[in-house]
């Protein structure tokens, strides 16, 4: 860990005392747009990677961002909803919001960074709400629902703009992490709740605390310019004007998961969970060997199975994948990427220009090695493989 003079302030709590612990250069700028041709793939606009750390806070954040390399569009797929494993999580969400919230017929529930909006849709069909989902990468071809009436899109950036829009229930899902004014999001978030006390406000995004103690340095990635634990997330709801009812990890503690409600006057007492500034700043200060020894011991796998000669593919074209590929700097034995979401079929990872194909060519391509981006899934893609008589060797990450 060094001291860095450049760090400058933290984007959560406005603080100066901000240490660089973690830096990669020259990475792919986003890693879940769609590329149509190898070319475009390979010149396409990289960045840098500076994590610094708010010793005041616990905020981490990218201090090397900038956001003029940002391009989220309908091209963007970060839908995971293909995976029989993800919906049943998204199944439970749905279920414990509705039921905790009482969503239901006359109520509107607003969702910034929709996506495709597979969540919003969901949770309109099974609770007989209304629905806003705000999203550039939105794509209404990919709606159908009995709820689409009740619904509106809005297919654009959250912003001031929309401080108006009005609504009983407000979630934000895996989006905070791609944005770098964190403290006005989360401001703007509190201004368009205004002086309406009963609205419920639920936000998911991943777990930093994870990817330090694991050194899962896969999960860093230029696209998420910001990173939480349960205490830096709500330091800064508590500061924007929140009173926080539920902290807690899910998803094999892969993400993290905040309830609020607007707060009017002094917050409550803190939850214990909030107390980890300690934990986490002597996380962070052995994050640095962590991530060297997870390298070390991915690279010399792979070198094994390389002087083997043994064929590489890789399940899962996501962020994670993208990240992997720029740290390891694999080459010739991989022999291909496969992903089950059949809108990445044919497109091109932005970086190393990669071609993403369906787990069918697999079956011609017989890899010996499958490397697993996100360990919950290997059962699922162990079944997908096997489906296809195929019995490689799993690397879960
Ligand atoms: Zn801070």
């Amino acid at each position: 860990m060094s001291e860095n003079p450049a760090a400058g302030r933290c984007n959560a709590c406005g603080g100066s005392d901000v240490q660089i612990f973690y830096r990669v250069q020259g990475v792919p700028a986003h890693s879940c747009l769609m590329l149509s041709s190898r070319e475009e793939a390979l010149a396409f606009p990289r960045g840098d990677i500076e994590l610094g750390f708010c010793r005041g806070c616990g905020f981490i954040g990218n201090v090397r961002f900038d956001s003029r390399l940002n391009r989220y569009s309908a091209a963007y797929e970060e839908t995971q909803a293909y995976s029989p494993r993800f919906l049943r999580f998204l199944d439970e969400v749905w279920g414990d919001q509705i039921e905790r919230f009482g969503l239901g017929p006359g109520m509107t529930a607003l969702e910034i960074g929709c996506g495709k909006g597979e969540f919003l849709v969901g949770l309109c069909e099974r609770s007989g709400c209304g629905g806003i989902g705000v999203d550039p990468a939105y794509r209404p071809e990919r709606t159908r629902s009995s709820a689409a009436g009740r619904m509106t899109f809005i297919r654009d950036l959250y912003g001031p703009k929309y401080a108006h829009l009005q609504a009983d229930y407000l979630c934000c899902r895996h989006t905070l992490e791609h944005i770098e004014p964190v403290r006005d999001f989360v401001r703007l978030v509190r201004e368009t709740i205004g002086d309406r006390r009963h609205v419920n406000v639920f936000f998911e995004l991943p777990d930093m605390e994870r990817v330090l103690e694991q050194g899962a340095f896969w999960d860093i990635y230029y696209e998420h310019c910001t990173y939480f634990t349960r205490g830096s997330l709500a330091r800064l709801f508590r500061s924007a004007g929140f009173d926080l009812h539920r902290l807690y990890k899910a998803y094999d503690g892969q993400y993290l998961m905040l309830e609020a409600q607007p707060a009017f006057g002094p917050t409550d007492p803190l939850l214990p969970q909030e107390n980890d500034l300690a934990t986490v700043t002597s996380l962070v200060a052995r994050f640095e060997r962590q991530f060297h020894e997870r390298l070390g011991s991915l690279s010399d796998t792979l070198a094994r199975h390389r002087a083997r000669g043994s064929r590489l593919a890789i399940w899962g074209s996501g962020s994670k994948c993208v990240s992997l590929i720029s740290s390891l700097d694999l080459g010739p034995e991989l022999v291909a990427i496969a992903d089950i979401n059949p809108n990445k079929h044919g497109k091109f990872l932005a970086g190393s220009g990669l071609e993403i194909v369906s787990p069918d060519a697999l079956r011609a391509l017989r890899p010996d090695v499958v490397l697993v981006m996100n360990s919950i899934y290997t059962e699922e893609i162990r079944h997908d493989l096997a489906a296809r008589s195929l019995h490689p060797e799993l690397i879960a990450l």
